[in-house]
């Protein structure tokens, strides 16, 4: 439907433009003519005056005038445009009339007002003449000749082209504008089977690509472009679909574990109060973690349907690190670890929100403590190297193997699920921290050895000045 409206629009623009062009071309045929059919009689008017002069050049001296009035009947009934012409002498004398003219009487004016020659129309019994007048001189007398032709057969013809451009203009213009039509349908019938192409694929079926016509134009690059687009649909639809089996599957385990321990306390109703205290300590402890779980999910969807923006502003990225790290400690301490904080007196400017990058910090200190047995030890720094603010969170734990290090920030990726999980992780922090290092314009990267430990750092552009 769409593609008949743009095929329409496209034969009506044709229109339009074909139609002021044959206006156009019309209007200035029709002038041209009409130039050159004056032009032609003008050029006849000028030939009959030369030949009346070179008449009386040779004539004049011998003969009377009424014999000159003779030889002019006979000589000028043979000319073209028949005897129309008269000649007068300087004082007015007739030396010869033809008789349409001299019946109505047509004035000439006299050599002496003559300054140069003439062409004029005018209306003589119903028909338009084109008189034409010339001041000669004949063995040294002045004369004025006036020639004279009727214009019918040049405006018949006039007419008859006019009527012929009349009648094949609008003849001319339905043909090509049905050619338009017809050239734009056929150009643009790929479009209508590209969206019928398109109109089939659905989240059903979204691994559907169209064809690519090799045309090497537009209609092959409309198609590239879609099938990219699809190809980039599939992928995040794909990524939904796995984050919504992650999470329902990520939050089913503490539920049912919520739900059994308060099952089993509710089972024997005999029990000593501090069982009930256990398992509602439990209950508890799972709860909060889930909500943590549930925190972090909203978050990431907020995230994908880009709701969640962060405010950057310029701040002191060592005040940042100083305050997560007051955090991270209390952190480490309580697992039994030991913490170090390496922070370079003078501050560093970068432009971030304080409190997102602080809580990425705090998901590298919290991952540190928690993957680092009793004993061992966290370190966290900043310093700026290379125009970049470098923060680094490094331990001395168990370390990731390479073979796992390039998915630590995918969702719900865990080393050791069970392991993880104890520890209360849902394999969400990482993914959140790149989120959040990503919106920034900076990089987060972690290297690691397997029981030896790792070293995640962020980096962020140093603001000059
Ligand atoms: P979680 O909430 O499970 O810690 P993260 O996304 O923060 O999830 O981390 C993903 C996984 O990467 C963790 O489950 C853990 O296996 C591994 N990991 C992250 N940081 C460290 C670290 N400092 N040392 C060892 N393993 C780590």
């Amino acid at each position: 439907m769409r593609s008949r409206s743009i095929g329409f629009r496209l034969a009506a623009w044709y229109f339009l433009v074909f139609a002021s062009g044959v206006a156009a071309f019309s209007i200035i045929a029709w002038f041209a003519m009409r130039a050159s059919l004056y032009h032609a009689t003008d050029e006849a008017l000028e030939d009959r005056v030369r030949g009346v002069q070179s008449f009386m050049e040779r004539q004049i001296a011998s003969l009377s005038i009424p014999e000159i009035r003779d030889e002019f009947r006979e000589h000028s009934v043979l000319g073209p445009g028949g005897d129309l012409f008269q000649v007068a002498d300087a004082g007015g004398e007739w030396l010869y009339r033809s008789v349409p003219l001299e019946n109505n009487n047509v004035a000439i004016t006299l050599p002496a007002a003559l300054a140069s020659s003439r062409f004029e129309t005018a209306p003589v019994q119903g028909h338009v003449l084109r008189f034409y007048s010339q001041r000669i001189v004949v063995h040294g007398k002045p004369y004025t000749v006036q020639v004279a032709t009727t214009m019918d057969e040049a405006f018949e013809a006039l007419e008859r082209f006019r009527v012929m451009l009349l009648l094949a203009s609008p003849l001319l213009l339905i043909a090509a504008s049905a050619g338009g039509y017809w050239i734009s349908s056929r150009a643009l019938s790929p479009v209508d089977a590209i969206s019928r192409a398109a109109n089939r694929i659905s989240i059903e079926n979204l691994a559907e690509r169209l064809n690519v016509p090799k045309t090497g134009d537009q209609l092959q690059r409309l198609s590239e472009t879609l099938n990219a687009m699809l190809a980039r649909l599939e992928a995040s639809v794909r990524r939904m679909i796995q984050f919504t089996a992650d999470a329902s599957h990520e939050l089913r385990a503490p539920v049912s574990l919520i739900r059994t321990t308060a099952e089993i306390a509710a089972m024997n109703r005999d029990r000593p109060a501090t069982e009930y205290l256990t398992a509602l300590d439990e209950i508890h402890e799972e709860a909060v973690r889930t909500s943590q779980v549930v925190d972090s999910l909203m978050l990431l969807a907020r995230a994908d349907s880009a709701k969640e923006t962060l405010e950057c502003i310029p701040v002191d990225a060592a005040a940042v690190v100083r305050s997560a790290a007051e955090q991270g400690e209390r952190l480490a301490r309580s697992r039994g670890v030991r913490f170090r904080l390496n922070l370079a007196a003078e501050p560093v400017p970068v432009q971030a929100d304080p409190e997102a990058l602080r809580r990425a910090l705090l998901i590298l200190m919290d991952n540190a403590a928690k993957y680092t047995p009793e004993g061992g030890s966290v370190e966290v720094g900043l310093e700026a190297r290379n125009g970049q603010a470098v923060a680094w969170v490094s331990d001395t734990g168990m370390g990731i193997a390479a073979a796992d290090l390039p998915h630590v920030f995918d969702r719900f990726w865990r080393a050791d699920k069970a392991r993880s999980r104890e520890q209360g992780g849902a394999g969400l922090g990482l993914s959140i921290a790149k989120w959040i290092v990503d919106m920034h314009g900076g990089t987060i990267s972690g290297q690691s050895e397997i029981g030896k430990g790792s070293v995640f750092e962020i980096k962020l552009t140093v603001e000059k000045g």
